[in-house]
């Protein structure tokens, strides 16, 4: 159904919401074949694992994924998801990277945090610069990247392990030596023009509520504290993984005032995406709640700050926090496609209650299988469709606004935020832009 007006039409508007290029803020690598063919296609909807996913088949999203990769892969209605699984086998098969390419149309660029799993499992990051319109970027997993440091100076033998853990000076010179290597490595990405941003997952493991230390001395203890009395006891048998709560606040802490002096001298600042809302079992659900994060928001009014996954379930909070910190911004992905249809929209409505469409970034968490960045676009440009239409019907977005919004959010807000310097270069995109701008 169309309603044409003098300044274009609802078909038109429709048409620009599915065809826009996208840059994709936040998502993770793909698999390499061997893991590509055997790991559980059952995950691309949902974060459970084990034993839970013995149930997703009677999920909405799982449902609605099915019908979906039956189109993807040209099978009949009845077609079942073992039938799927089958033809996905053969076209994984005869031409992968065909499927690829497929699952990735229209993307311009993918900011990629490639810190979230086995690296040998994954494909790098410049290999999916081949299925889209840019180069991709890297997004450093802080927590990733310190634990990487750690696990080197163990080799060097530079940890106190065992009784040396007694030794205050030996933890505190080993504290200063990671600190200094930590900090060292964040600058030099910070001057990389591969690196776009940062990403902390520290939301899965001690939470948001991130102590805002008054001075560098207080936290300087404190992550010494941590350092010494929860990580290195463990840390050999817990393979360097940083989980301790003042070490995890030392790192996020140590960022931000990079990034700050980085925005002092130059006025460019590379952003920091937070994982907020739920995931997976081992996340401490009350402590992913964004509101968490405001003290640290207020002391860092300079460093762009991204509340990754709509926040789900909190979106109305980190709606509010994105609509007064002129610093922090929403990301509207990873409930494509883990959420129902009916959530989906509902999540995005409740991203523009508040707040204004210029801080609002999309993103497909995609991850492992091609298939969840080609299920989160066409579900989010269904989503997109459904809330602006109605806006325009009811006139609380007039067409130009909505283009204007669909642009905005898919793809200038991004390039701008990461300082991409990409240009649209649809076409037709492009003539819609210069009919409402
Ligand atoms: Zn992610």
């Amino acid at each position: 159904m169309t309603t044409p007006t003098e300044t274009g039409s609802l078909a038109d508007l429709e048409y620009c919401i599915h065809t826009c290029p996208v840059i994709d803020n936040h998502a993770h690598n793909v698999y390499k074949p061997q893991w590509l063919k055997t790991e559980n296609l059952l995950t691309t909807t949902t974060e459970a694992d084990g034993r839970a996913l013995e149930d997703t088949p009677t999920s909405l999203p799982h449902l609605r994924a099915l019908k979906q990769l039956r189109k993807l892969y040209d099978l009949p209605a009845e077609a079942d998801w073992p039938a799927i699984v089958r033809r996905r086998a053969e076209l994984l098969e005869s031409d992968a990277d065909a499927l690829t390419r497929k699952c990735m149309e229209k993307t311009q660029t993918i900011l990629i945090d490639d810190g979230f799993d086995d690296p040998d499992a994954l494909q790098p990051c410049q290999w999916h610069d081949t299925f889209t319109r840019s180069s991709c970027k890297r997004l450093v997993r802080i927590e990733e990247l310190a634990s990487d440091i750690l696990s080197s100076l163990y080799d060097k033998k530079q940890l106190p392990l065992g009784s040396a853990v007694a030794n205050e000076e030996a933890c505190s010179v080993a504290w200063a030596t990671f600190l200094e290597a930590f900090e060292t490595a964040i600058a030099a990405a910070l001057e990389s023009p591969e690196i776009a941003g940062f990403k902390s997952a520290v939301c899965f493991t001690t939470g948001l509520a991130i102590d805002v230390p008054s001075s560098d001395i207080e936290a300087s203890v404190s992550g010494l504290h941590s350092f010494r009395h929860e990580f290195l006891p463990d840390c050999v048998a817990q393979d360097f993984a940083v989980e301790a709560k003042g070490m995890n606040d030392a790192l996020v802490i140590s960022t931000c005032k990079l990034i700050d002096a980085a925005h002092q001298q130059h006025r460019l600042a590379k952003p920091l995406q937070f994982h907020t809302g739920i995931g997976n079992k081992e996340i401490p659900v009350l402590l992913s709640n964004p509101a968490c994060l405001q003290p640290l928001l207020t002391a860092f009014a300079h460093v762009p700050i991204i509340l990754l996954h709509a926040s789900y379930p909190y979106t109305r909070i980190a709606g509010h926090l994105a609509t007064v910190f002129k610093n922090v911004y929403l990301d509207v992905g990873a409930v494509f496609p883990e959420v129902s249809r009916d959530g989906q929209e509902r999540v995005l409505r409740e991203c523009m209650e508040l707040t204004p469409w210029s801080k609002l970034l999309w993103s497909t968490d995609g991850h492992w299988f091609p298939e969840t960045f080609w299920l989160a676009n066409v579900q989010g440009r269904e989503a997109m469709r459904t809330v602006l239409m109605e806006y325009v019907e009811r006139e609380d977005l007039t067409m130009q606004e909505a283009f204007r919004a669909t642009r905005a959010i898919f793809f200038e807000n991004s390039n701008r935020l990461y300082q991409l310097g990409l240009k649209m270069d649809d076409p037709t995109i492009q003539a819609q832009r210069d009919f409402s701008d």
